[in-house]
């Protein structure tokens, strides 16, 4: 698919202006709570400007967070993005910086799990109730929107089942029945390179920076980009929740923006071997791979999206006993088991399908065999693909133990 080029250079040159770098060609590392006024007059000047750019108070941000904040305004599109201490902070204080008691929030059902729990206690005990719509709703999410609904959530692909939403869609027919509604997405997994959220008319792109940004499993960041009209809210809001992040993190996922474009495009070729290689293994049902034409909602994707990632999920013919998933997963040489991606490294968990119908609250699982999430690192593919088919290999289905048992009687 057609990557973004003019991307890859906003990428190198984003949010290094003179005042960021002083000189060098990162912007300095500003470690900072008090930040020191020369003059009253000075004072009273850092005051007026301390939401466009001056040096304030620490969190308020020092030079190094104001030069990722452009560098991710400048990405996506926006008029302001705020930073938190790690994804999930993003995605609850974007939602909480809007919504009010007796105010209803509406959620695709495939957002991250974390997201549903989020709404079920917190915003629950807060007076807000949340209901879901299922990801492949298209125009019809009218019939999901009530009179009070205040924030529409959006994550596309959805969590570890990958369908794809129609955004423009969804977007125009919630904006006809209300125009103010706060649309948001969960953008992690398009990083803001291959999903231009804001082009669509969501309001605010929120990212796991921890993920693709920061790109090497080391630290820990959110952010979330707004437009004109919701940036201020979600600014002071958010401020005044206390949440920010530190010096040291807003450089490294910096750091972390000057490689994404290639790491995205290798994450890209070698996501598609793999997941083309998976296709035609014997003991895989299906692959839910958004490049394939087996990801449900294949299509608005190919419209909508400029490329795709290292993540995506395949599902078994079989639904895996303990004994087999750990046949199966606990000897790999190259994927390991672990929450998170984004990393350079390869990732692989397993989900069983009654655990996913759990975090599915309308449509369920809708799928018999034991679903596998991989994401696909910077190794070598082939060696991947070897991994992989070894494990595959490690597995003995039921079928295979039922008939040599019987052979036996
Ligand atoms: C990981 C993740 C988050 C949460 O990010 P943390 O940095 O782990 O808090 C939110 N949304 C999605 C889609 C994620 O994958």
């Amino acid at each position: 698919m057609k990557f973004p080029k003019a991307t890859q250079t906003t990428l190198i040159s984003a949010g290094r202006k003179k005042r960021y770098t002083q000189g060098s060609v990162n912007s300095v590392i500003q470690r900072a709570s008090s930040l020191v006024f020369e003059t009253v007059e000075a004072k009273k000047e850092a005051a007026k400007n301390r939401t466009q750019g001056a040096l304030y108070y620490g969190r308020r941000g020092t030079l190094t967070h104001f030069s990722l904040q452009d560098a991710m305004c400048e990405l996506e599109g926006g008029a302001g993005c705020y930073l938190y201490p790690c994804g999930a902070a993003a995605v609850t204080n974007a939602i909480l910086a809007f919504v009010k008691a007796g105010d209803h929030v509406l959620l695709s059902e495939g957002a991250y799990e974390p997201t549903h729990d989020f709404c079920e206690h917190i915003l629950k005990d807060l007076g807000i109730e949340t209901s879901y719509f299922p990801a492949l709703i298209g125009r019809y999410i009218t019939k999901y929107i009530q009179p009070n609904t205040k924030v529409l959530f959006l994550e596309a692909p959805s969590s570890i089942t990958m369908e794809i939403h129609d955004i423009p869609a969804i977007v125009s027919a919630a904006r006809k029945i209300n125009p103010d509604i706060i649309i948001m997405i969960d953008n992690t997994w398009g990083a803001g390179v291959l999903f231009k959220a804001l082009e669509f008319g969501i309001d605010i792109s929120i990212q796991a920076g921890t993920k693709y940004l920061v790109g090497h499993s080391d630290a820990m960041i959110g952010t979330a980009v707004a437009n004109e009209r919701c940036w201020p809210q979600l600014r002071e809001r958010s401020y005044l929740m206390g949440q920010m992040c530190d010096a040291d993190t807003a450089y490294v996922t910096a750091r972390g923006l000057r490689t994404l474009a290639v790491r995205l495009m290798q994450h890209q070729k070698s996501s598609l071997k793999v997941a083309k290689w998976l296709a035609k293994h014997p003991k895989v049902e299906r692959v839910n791979h958004p490049a394939l034409s087996s990801c449900k909602g294949y299509q608005f994707f190919r419209r909508d999206f400029l490329g795709y990632s290292g993540l995506f999920s395949f599902t078994l013919t079989e639904r895996l006993s303990e004994v087999q998933l750990a046949d199966f997963l606990d000897e790999f040489q190259l994927f390991s088991m672990a929450y998170s991606w984004g990393g350079f490294e390869s990732l692989i968990l397993a989900h069983q399908p009654e655990e996913i119908a759990k975090i599915r609250p309308i449509s369920g699982a809708n799928f018999e065999g034991t679903l596998i999430r991989v994401h696909i690192g910077l190794e070598d593919p082939d060696d991947l693909i070897a991994d992989l088919s070894a494990g595959l290999d490690r597995i003995k289905f039921h079928k295979n133990k039922i008939k040599a048992l019987q052979s036996l009687v």
